[in-house]
C-alpha cells in the first residue's frame, strides 16, 4: 500500500519495509533509524505505548489514548509520535457520528483509539462492551464512556475484538450479538480483516447494513500516517487497490 503510493506520487528513492523488532530492542534500534535515512515508522503490537515514551513531541490524541501507531523522525532529532488509527476510523465512517451513540465490542489497543476517536467527533454515547468487564471499566474510567454488560441497539457498532480473525463454525458466539443483530445498528465497522469477508462483515452485507471493512481502516490509517512522512497527499485510491480494499 505505502509502496504503490510513494510510486504513484514520484518518490522514487523512497521505501517503505517490514522491520520486525524485539521489544527489548525497541529503543536501541528507533532512536539509530534517524541516521540510516528513515523518515519515520509505523509501529504495531506490542511496540504502541514505547513508541509514544519514546517520542519527545507526543501529538495530544496519542497521549490520551497511549498509544502511537506513526513516529516521524524530524531533521533537528525530535520525535513526533501520533495515532492515526483514531483520525483513520472517523474518515472512514459513512456520516459523522457527531451526535450518535455507538457500542464498541472490545477494550484492547484499537478499542482505546476507537473510543477515543468517537468521543473526540462528539459522539453522544460510546458503550463498551468486552469479554472480561474489568477492561471495558477501566478504558471507560480512563477515556469515557460507559461499561455494558450486553449489546443495545446503536447507530454504530465498532468490533475491536479480534473475534472473525480466524474462520469458526460459531463466529457470532464469543460475543455478545447474532448475526441478525446487525440490523439493530445503521452501520457496522469491522476493524478485523483477513482474506475472506468476516463473518461480522457478511452478516451485515446480507441484511444491506452499511458497512466498513477493516482493509478500508487499515487503508485510512495508512493515507495518514503516508501525509506525516512524505508531505505529500496520499494517492488513496492507489493506496486501497494495493490493499485489496475495493
Ligand atoms: P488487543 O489489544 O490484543 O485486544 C484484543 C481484544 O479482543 C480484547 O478486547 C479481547 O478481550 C478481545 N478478544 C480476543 N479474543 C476474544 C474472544 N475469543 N472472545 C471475545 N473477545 C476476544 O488487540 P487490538 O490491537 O485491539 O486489535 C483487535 C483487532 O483489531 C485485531 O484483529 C487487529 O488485527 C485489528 N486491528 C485492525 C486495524 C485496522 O487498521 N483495520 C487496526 C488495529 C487493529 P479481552 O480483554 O477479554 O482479552
Amino acid at each position: 500500500m505505502h509502496n504503490a503510493g510513494l510510486a504513484s506520487v514520484g518518490l522514487a528513492g523512497w521505501r517503505y519495509q517490514l522491520l520486525p523488532i524485539p521489544p527489548e530492542l525497541f529503543d536501541a534500534t528507533v532512536t539509530a533509524l534517524p541516521g540510516s535515512r528513515f523518515r519515520g515508522i509505523n509501529v504495531t503490537i506490542p511496540h504502541k505505548q514505547t513508541a509514544l515514551a519514546l517520542a519527545t513531541d507526543p501529538a495530544p490524541r496519542a497521549l490520551a489514548i497511549g498509544a502511537a501507531n506513526t513516529l516521524i523522525f524530524e531533521d533537528d532529532g525530535r520525535i513526533r509520535a501520533d495515532n492515526t488509527d483514531a483520525p483513520g476510523l472517523v474518515a472512514a465512517l459513512p456520516s459523522s457520528p457527531a451526535g450518535r451513540t455507538a457500542l464498541v465490542l472490545g477494550a484492547g489497543g484499537s478499542a482505546r483509539a476507537v473510543v477515543w476517536a468517537l468521543l473526540d467527533a462528539g459522539a453522544r454515547e460510546v458503550r463498551v462492551w468486552n469479554r472480561t468487564p474489568a477492561r471495558a471499566r477501566e478504558l471507560c474510567a480512563d477515556l469515557g464512556g460507559t461499561p455494558v454488560p450486553t449489546a443495545e441497539p446503536a447507530d454504530l457498532l465498532v468490533n475491536c475484538t479480534s473475534v472473525g480473525l480466524r474462520p469458526s463454525p460459531e463466529p457470532f458466539k464469543p460475543l455478545p450479538i447474532d448475526a441478525d443483530d446487525v440490523t439493530s445498528y445503521d452501520c457496522v465497522v469491522d476493524l478485523v480483516y483477513r482474506d475472506a469477508e468476516t463473518p461480522l462483515v457478511q452478516a451485515a452485507r446480507a441484511r444491506r447494513v452499511p458497512v466498513v471493512g477493516g482493509r478500508e481502516l487499515l487503508v485510512r490509517q495508512g493515507v495518514l500516517s503516508f501525509e506525516m512522512f512524505t508531505r505529500h497527499e496520499a494517492p488513496i485510491e492507489v493506496m486501497r487497490r494495493a490493499a485489496g480494499a475495493r
